[in-house]
């Protein structure tokens, strides 16, 4: 690469996300392969169409297991996994919750306790019953709903930078709506990811983060919300509770070689809030976080796999 090589950017909407594709080259035909592949995993994924490999088990639950194929197998052994991790707040059979709240769609409502507690009964994750040998996966309770929406992302990020390393090319940017996976530096000091101000416009920035062929994930209270009587509702729900995670976070972001990873911790760390969160980490070195506070803090649990540049003088940087 010479250094003043151009940056080609493909976008698309899919996921329901805007999707950004760089390269280092114009190659069309490279940024269709990358999307139709990015639509196929999404196919096998969602639980926004009735089509999909996870939709087959939902529709079974507590009548019969469905036989999977190995990546979406794959996908769900590891997100029971995370579930079952001591205090873990990531649940897996989140969707009945996620359903009910409708947050990010149309027609969004407040349901009462009564009603999410009865919901919450449908959520343990040790009731999927997974089977290597067949593949099969079986959900014994009837309304149970897997929702891989916490997870699905960073392994298509994953599976993406794959492909392209696969196709040789040495520089590339992933972004599939927050969760940024990169191939190289894609220049001097590295590729360049913009952490958002809060509840701002799209180009303000808290700062920027810069990396090497490491994965830059980003989970947060202000992109998928609604507001009701002065309370703002977001998109990632207590499993205990039913109603949505509230502590002093509004956003985690999580820096790491895989996506997959990204995509699970800034779940789970969320759920942890900062203390917690930096002593979690401490045992955990190849995963760095930044959490952004409610009281305009950004807290660094270490920076060996990036650099920060801060723009936005009204957070404090805390290390
Ligand atoms: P983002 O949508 O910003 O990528 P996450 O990766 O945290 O954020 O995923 C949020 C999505 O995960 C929600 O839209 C929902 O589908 C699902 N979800 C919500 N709460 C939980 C939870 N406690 N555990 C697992 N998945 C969740
Ligand atoms: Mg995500
Ligand atoms: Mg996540």
């Amino acid at each position: 690469m010479t250094p003043d090589a151009r940056v080609y950017a493909y976008s698309a909407v899919l996921m329901g996300s805007p999707i950004l594709l760089k390269l280092f080259e114009h190659n069309e035909s490279l940024a269709s392969r990358v999307f139709r592949l990015i639509k196929q995993q999404e196919n096998l994924f969602t639980v926004n169409r009735h089509d999909s490999d996870v939709m087959a088990i939902n529709h079974a639950a507590g009548s019969h297991a469905v036989a999977v194929s190995p990546p979406v197998f794959h996908l769900i052994q590891c997100a029971k996994t995370v579930s079952l991790l001591p205090d873990s707040c990531f649940n897996v059979t989140i969707g009945p919750l996620v359903k009910r709240w409708k947050i990010g769609f149309s027609g969004n409502t407040v349901p009462d306790t009564d009603e999410l507690q009865a919901l919450i009964a449908l959520t343990d994750p040790h009731d999927v019953i997974l089977d290597q040998p067949s593949r099969t996966v079986f959900l014994q309770k009837a309304g149970m709903e897997i929702d891989l929406g916490a997870i699905a992302k960073g392994y298509i990020a994953d599976v993406v930078r794959d492909f392209l390393h696969q196709e040789q090319v040495q520089h590339a940017l992933i972004n599939l709506g927050g969760n940024v996976q990169t191939l190289g530096a894609g220049g001097e000091g590295g590729w360049a990811i913009g952490l958002k101000t809060p509840f701002s416009e799209p180009d303000d920035l808290i700062g920027v983060i810069n990396v090497n062929g490491k994965s830059v994930v980003t989970s947060g209270i202000y992109e998928r919300y609604f507001e009701r009587d002065g309370h703002r509702y977001h998109h990632i729900l207590d499993p205990k509770t039913g109603y949505p995670l509230d502590n002093e976070l509004l956003s985690v972001t999580v820096i790491s070689d895989n996506s997959i990873d990204g995509d699970i911790y800034t779940t789970l760390l969320y759920g942890m809030g900062v203390k917690k969160g930096l002593r979690y980490l401490q045992d955990i070195p190849d995963i760095e976080a930044i959490f952004v506070t409610k009281d305009q803090q950004v807290v660094f649990s270490s920076r060996r796999q990036f650099t920060f540049t801060p723009l936005d003088s009204r957070y404090r940087l805390v290390y």
